[in-house]
């Protein structure tokens, strides 16, 4: 099942301690809506927040998390609802190699 948190990281969190072989689209809050990058739920670069990065660095400012155990689940998502007809990702981060 693909969850979406916007606006709270508490949510957030707690579903990457859950789904520790899950996964996680970084979405764009405005600008860029095409922009998914696709994460391992252990990445630290979506998980360990950062001195700029708080509170609600993760879902309540520039971007919206996206995850789903399946990786098929979040192509459907970027599809349906991430507006990318083909179901692609813009990208997958480098330092998790999802
Ligand atoms: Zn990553």
């Amino acid at each position: 099942m693909t969850e979406v948190f916007d606006d709270t990281d508490a949510p957030y969190l707690a579903w990457l301690q859950e789904h520790p072989g899950g996964y996680v689209l970084n979405r764009r809050r405005v600008g860029s809506r095409n922009y998914l990058v696709l994460h391992r739920a252990t990445c630290y670069k979506i998980r360990t927040y950062t001195r700029m990065a708080q509170p609600e660095g993760f879902t309540g400012r520039d971007y919206v998390k996206v995850c789903s155990p399946s990786i098929d689940e979040l192509h459907a998502y970027a599809r349906t609802k991430g507006g990318r007809t083909d179901g692609s990702f813009s990208g997958k981060c480098r330092t998790c190699s999802p």
